[in-house]
């Protein structure tokens, strides 16, 4: 049989599940290929242990005597579990995991070889980097850029290599990946944090910032993948007309998971498991064939490696299960697509949310300003925040009926907002005795009674307070979680800077009290916040009318959307919080523009391909019939023809006005397609293909859709929706 589509669709109905049987309890297998604490105590000397643990907890150099004794000890646990390679691991700015594996092997003559791996390879290797992108940071003729050791998050064995989580970056000290900026915005936090924390307990040394995400993807046969060219190469459908049944019965929600990927699920969890990745919830989403899954919140870095390396596991547990997990924000026009909610906070090292409400007043006003000292944060910098998330892949999802708009915008619920609304009233200055008890008694102090009973969820806001949390919503599903969490906790380290120089002068210079200094800057705070917090419908018009008026962002495109990230307000606060320099943010900001392009190229030619190669000569096919069949009917019939075969004669026409339509759409965009490809400018050029090419997408398929249901369900050659989707 010459046609994919029905080849695909039988291997696929014919699909046994693939059984996966655990062979010991989560609990027993949680960390079993990890190089953490236990591992470390065990296999490490005191003063080696010591050495890391004061690295991992207070950013500490490891010396080279102790850096070999733990590449010795690490080479040691990992030969006992059958590893035979190395790798350094790290995240390049394509936004995925790279590693290069080099074996422990090593000849030393005479025909003897002995495994080894020292201190050097532990702590610094060279990859042959001049392939990753560096916005012109590194000069492709000299490549040069090293990989260094990160003992913040440690070391795992992933199939039969070790891998060692590492930063990269460039010989002249420019960060090259996604690792590097975002430890130095979790150290900026940490910081300022601390310094606030203090107001509240001298005892605190220490602000862990924590990341809990909640990774949405799609599950399709892979048969049915593999049949799909634009599937394949972009990872979402750039045509393929609606299925009668989608999302609108809303019974795929929370439904019951079908075995084949329910075993696939637990293979999953089981690798997360021996990675020491927590993973806790699983559940079916909205859209047919959509899931989502999500482990217990972890220390910021260590989840965003923890997702990083998700992403990959998924792919190669997904195809043992003959599934290709899809990753895309949109795979599917018509139904929902994925995203993924960055769930954040901050805590002490003495154990305390900083965004969680606690029993006394005193724990109480540290939670209050913490809270308002994030909202204003987000209030200067939600261009910013817009910016960080801001894909071409996101770009269809956001605004889009389905994840929360391109405006940034936070919600608290109605009884936060009503303690806001108390806090604003008080009188500025001195506090009478009367007015600090009445304040502490009854607006701070009634905090975690409200919260417990906070219920309300606001689906359509992207950046929501939820009890002890703020969730930031607006994350795409494929997107590398340390750019928003860099964003977020710069942000938010700035802010609590600057609320600490404002406290301190009213102590100094108004001569106030500590807690009198404090309201009174969060009086303020809430004055100025109120333009950010909205409690309504974020995907309504009015809100887009609304915000406009308060002057918020609404960048839909992501051309638009990131040159917030080269504005002089971002260069100075990067540098500020030593995150980046202008250099970094600039080449960054070049890599991002460049790698649009590149995608909407891409899916510009794959379209090109898929409706001139594929939908143009299958139309023409059963038009042929359809001739053939009138033809007859001419003959048969004589004169009452025409009347006879109306409705083929209208069908045939009505082929060849989509014909038309796809060949000058095509012929159109590949026009535009030349003339964005020879803009100097990498920013002219992703303006170009967002405003001059990707539009042609739209009209191209709308055609190509026309005739999809026209069309003898037996010549068409592509999987259609209805069949990926509801095959299991
Ligand atoms: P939802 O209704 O959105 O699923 P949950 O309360 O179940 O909300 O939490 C969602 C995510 O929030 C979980 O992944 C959880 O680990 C994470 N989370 C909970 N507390 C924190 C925290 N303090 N910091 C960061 N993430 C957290
Ligand atoms: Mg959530």
């Amino acid at each position: 049989m010459s046609n994919f589509r029905f080849q695909a669709l039988k291997e696929t109905l014919n699909r046994k599940p693939v059984e996966f049987v655990e062979t010991q309890k989560q609990s027993e297998l949680f960390g079993r290929n990890v190089f953490n604490e236990i591992t470390m105590r065990q296999y490490l000397t005191k003063d080696a242990f010591n050495g890391v643990l004061s690295a991992m907890k207070l950013g500490t150099k490891i010396d080279r005597k102790i850096a070999d004794q733990v590449a010795s000890s690490m080479k040691e646990w990992a030969l006992s579990k059958g590893v035979s390679h190395y790798t350094h691991w790290f995240q390049p700015l394509t936004g995925g995991t790279a590693e290069k594996h080099d074996a422990f092997f090593e000849p030393i003559g005479e025909g003897n070889a002995i495994e080894r791996f020292g201190g050097n390879e532990l702590v610094q290797q060279e990859p042959d980097a001049s392939s990753f992108p560096s916005g012109g940071i590194r000069n492709t003729f000299e490549a040069r850029g090293y990989t260094a050791w990160d003992p913040t998050s440690p070391a795992f064995i992933y199939g039969t290599t070790l891998c060692v989580p590492t930063i990269f970056v460039a010989y002249t000290g420019e960060a090259l990946d996604n690792k590097t900026p975002l430890l130095r915005a979790l150290h900026a936090v940490d910081k300022h944090a601390t310094a606030i924390a203090k107001y509240f307990d001298k005892n605190v040394t220490k602000v862990i910032a924590s990341l809990g995400w909640e990774q949405e993807y799609f599950l399709i046969d892979k048969a049915l993948v593999n049949s799909r060219p634009d599937l394949i190469m972009t990872g979402r459908t750039l045509l393929g007309h609606t299925a009668a049944k989608g999302q609108q019965l809303d019974d795929h929600y929370f439904g019951s998971i079908p075995q084949r990927a329910m075993n696939f699920m637990r293979e999953l969890e089981f690798e997360c498991m021996k990675l020491g990745i927590p993973v806790k919830t699983r559940h079916n989403e909205v859209a047919p064939n959509q899931f989502e899954l999500a482990p217990i919140y972890e220390e910021a870095n260590l989840a965003v490696d923890h997702n990083s390396l998700l992403m990959d596991i998924m792919g190669k547990v997904a195809s043992k299960h003959n599934f290709r997990a899809l990753l895309h924000e949109k795979p599917f026009a018509g139904i929902n697509g994925s995203g993924k909610h960055n769930n954040w906070s901050l805590s002490t090292d003495t154990d305390v949310n900083l965004l969680g409400p606690g029993k006394t007043p005193m724990r109480n006003l540290q939670f209050l300003t913490f809270f308002i000292n994030t909202i204003k944060a987000i209030l200067e910098y939600e261009e910013l925040m817009r910016a960080g998330i801001a894909s071409a892949g996101n770009d269809h999802r956001l605004g889009a009926n389905e994840a929360p708009p391109s405006i940034i915008s936070i919600f608290i619920g109605e009884q936060l907002s009503n303690v806001l609304k108390e806090l604003e009233s008080v009188t500025a200055g001195k506090l009478s005795p009367q007015e600090k008890t009445d304040l502490k008694l009854n607006v701070v102090g009634k905090i975690p009674e409200i919260l417990l009973d906070n219920t309300d969820r606001n689906r359509t806001s992207p950046f929501a307070f939820t009890g002890n949390k703020f969730e930031f919503r607006a994350v795409g599903s494929q997107a590398n979680c340390a750019n928003p969490m860099t964003v977020l906790n710069t942000i938010v380290a700035k802010q609590l800077k600057e609320f600490k120089i404002e406290v301190d002068r009213l102590i100094h210079k108004k001569d106030l009290k500590k807690d009198e200094a404090i309201f009174n800057v969060l009086r303020e705070y809430i004055k100025q916040s109120k333009n950010i917090l909205f409690e309504g419908n974020g995907y309504s018009k009015e809100w887009e009318k609304e915000s406009k008026k308060r002057g918020l962002s609404n960048n839909k495109t992501t051309p638009v959307a990131i040159k917030a990230k080269i504005s002089q307000k971002a260069i100075d606060l990067y540098q500020e919080m030593e995150v980046m320099s202008e250099v970094e943010i600039k080449a960054r900001h070049e890599i991002e523009l460049d790698e649009y392009s590149l995608r909407i190229q891409i899916e510009g030619r794959v379209l090109g391909d898929i409706a001139l190669n594929h939908v143009i000569p299958t139309a023409v096919k059963y038009q042929n019939v359809l001739i053939e069949n009138a033809t007859g009917l001419k003959e048969l019939f004589g004169k009452d023809f025409e009347k006879i075969a109306k409705e083929q004669l209208e069908l045939i026409k009505n082929i060849s006005k989509h014909l038309g339509g796809i060949n000058s759409k095509v012929k159109a965009m590949v026009e535009e397609r030349k003339k964005a490809n020879v803009l100097e400018s990498t920013e002219s050029k992703a303006i170009a293909y967002c405003d001059k090419v990707k539009p042609y997408f739209d009209e191209i398929r709308y055609h190509c859709d026309k005739l999809e249901v026209m069309i003898d369900d037996e010549l068409w050659p592509l999987v259609k929706y209805r069949e990926m989707l509801l095959t299991r």
